[in-house]
């Protein structure tokens, strides 16, 4: 039997701790396009382009996140209807250990490579 309130526990840190995170590189993103409007820099000069690059992996990395707290809201729409814990595939229980690494997860790992294939592992 799964503990759900203590994964709703970890899943409600979890999505505290990204957003808080998505903030403060919203915030960050938004210097970095200031300084380049302020310097008048673009891609054709070696401080725009490393810049320009920066922003890109910000973004990459927000987008990564926002995918990631749409999983911990499903996770824990999932605990509200009691179906957490389960595999979304095959219905089994998904192990524990799992669940405790990454408890956003509606996969057992059988199934997780074939419905996110290009997802990181967190
Ligand atoms: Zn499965």
């Amino acid at each position: 039997m799964i503990d759900a309130e203590h994964f709703r526990s970890l899943l409600e840190d979890e999505r505290d701790r990204i957003l808080r995170q998505m903030e403060s590189r919203r915030a960050e993103i938004a210097s970095i396009e200031a300084t380049l409007r302020d310097l008048h820099v673009d891609d054709q000069n070696p401080e725009g382009a490393s810049t320009l690059f920066e922003i890109s992996q910000e973004t990459s990395l927000l987008a990564h996140q926002t995918e990631l707290l749409g999983e911990i809201n499903e996770a824990l729409a999932r605990i509200t209807d009691g179906t957490y814990g389960n595999c979304l595939e095959c219905r089994q229980p998904i192990p524990q250990d799992r669940l405790e690494a990454r408890p956003w997860t509606g996969y057992c790992i059988d199934h997780a490579i074939r419905h996110r294939p290009r997802t990181p592992q967190h």
